[in-house]
């Protein structure tokens, strides 16, 4: 086993993504869409603005009577916001006006408040007003029937306004993916539990459900389970309700790495099983029973990192996105060695730069255990399978972790 070839990282997330279909549409109340992906169009449901509008507080008038000024028109009413003026506004006469209060027919446009003075009934316009000043038009913003968001799109604050105010109160989104998980491993009692003295606490279960939640997926915790083939295969079967298994750990090839052996004989046909990447080589893929399944590496840093890569693109995918991994560029702080076949994520720090890209220090210690880094990582330093030594100041391409 230990010749299978390591498969590049691209090709390995490009399988998972196409081994991974959209979730079915459900209808969402608006309040509650934030960050979901739209399955449909959300189209206007009325026109908006849906009348001429004030946009200023002013007197509407005639753009004809303010050519000469200054000007004395006679106040003969107002156009509060919800409100409007009754009648048809005459020659020589102006209403009281509020911003975003329908314009009075037989008025063109609005002299602001600032440029005018008023004596009881009467108004002293002070400066001229063109025609269509300081008016919003009915369907400035959008027009009855338009798509105003199409189908794909994942909704963000400014989103969820706007169909607020397209009077749209439920869209219709893709289902959260929901994502069972269980990490392995004799050694694990869950956090808030006593360890005996030979075990350590699973920082991978918490660690994953963040990451899950952050994606838009439901995380699904089955806890920890025994290093043992009916142990893991009945955890396993806890999943059946999800879109997705994620298994933590014993996924290598140590005596006590059961998960392949467990769950091949239990409806799983692996697709790939190695990765070429540092940390985590040891990756699976396959699909069991009528799920995707992910095997992730257990050290905890293997498994985030692995997770970032593979996982939260895929719940992308499971809700129709389109989310490649966005690389940004960074100067080297410190040089860094040559690498070798696997494509390495350095942890490091990025420090911004007024004038030039952002710095990026890789840490001394790149133990793939060590948490405490990986939390204080800024970003990834993303090396090439055999990249050259590179020197500092050379740029570089970095994942950010925040
Ligand atoms: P494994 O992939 O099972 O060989 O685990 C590799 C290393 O990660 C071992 O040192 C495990 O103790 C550790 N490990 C595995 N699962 C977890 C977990 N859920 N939380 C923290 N450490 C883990
Ligand atoms: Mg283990």
């Amino acid at each position: 086993m230990g010749d299978t070839p390591l498969m590049p990282v691209a090709e390995a997330r490009a399988r998972i993504l196409e081994a991974v279909k959209p979730m079915v549409p459900e209808r969402v109340p608006l309040a509650k869409s934030l960050g979901r992906v739209l399955a449909g169009n959300v189209v206007a449901q009325r026109t908006q603005p849906p009348s001429d509008l004030s946009a200023m507080d002013g007197y509407a008038v005639r753009a004809a009577d303010v050519t000469i000024v200054p000007a004395r028109l006679k106040l003969v009413g107002e156009s509060p916001a919800g409100g409007a003026y009754p009648r048809l506004l005459h020659e020589g006469e102006a209403v009281r006006i509020f911003t975003g209060a329908p314009l009075p027919q037989g008025s063109d446009t609005i002299v602001i408040q600032e440029n005018t003075e008023s004596y009881g009934d009467y108004v002293i316009v002070r400066e001229p007003a063109k025609a269509g000043a300081h008016i919003r038009r009915a369907g400035l913003d959008f027009r009855e029937g338009e798509v105003g968001l199409p189908a794909g799109r994942q909704l963000y604050a400014a989103d969820i306004a706007y169909a607020a105010a397209m009077n749209v109160p439920v869209v219709i989104a893709h289902r959260r993916p929901k994502i069972a998980y269980f990490s392995t491993g004799n050694e694990l009692v869950l956090p808030g539990t006593t360890p005996g003295p030979n075990q350590i606490v699973s920082s991978n279960n918490d660690g994953l459900a963040a990451l899950i939640e952050g994606a838009g997926g439901v995380p699904f915790d089955l806890g920890v389970i025994d290093d043992d083939v009916i142990a893991i295969q009945s955890a396993a079967r806890h999943a059946q309700d999800s879109d997705m298994l994620v298994t933590l750990g014993g996924a290598s090839v140590g005596d006590h790495d059961l998960v392949q052996k467990a769950l091949s004989a239990d409806g799983l046909t692996v697709d790939f099983w190695r990765v070429a990447m540092r940390p985590g080589k040891p990756l699976m893929f396959g699909r069991y029973r009528e799920m995707p399944m992910l095997g992730l590496p257990g050290n905890p840093v293997s498994a985030l990192v692995c997770a970032i890569l593979f996982l939260v693109p895929t719940i992308a995918a499971m809700q129709g996105l389109v989310a490649p991994i966005r690389m940004t560029q960074a100067k080297l702080g410190k040089a860094l060695g040559a690498n070798d076949q696997r494509e390495d994520y350095l942890r490091a720090t990025l420090t911004e730069r007024p004038d030039s890209l952002p710095v990026a220090e890789a840490f001394e210690r790149q133990d793939s255990s060590m948490l405490s880094a990986m939390s204080a990582a800024d970003c990834l330093i993303v090396r090439a399978p055999h990249a050259a030594a590179a020197a500092e100041g050379d740029v570089v391409s970095v994942l950010r972790l925040r």
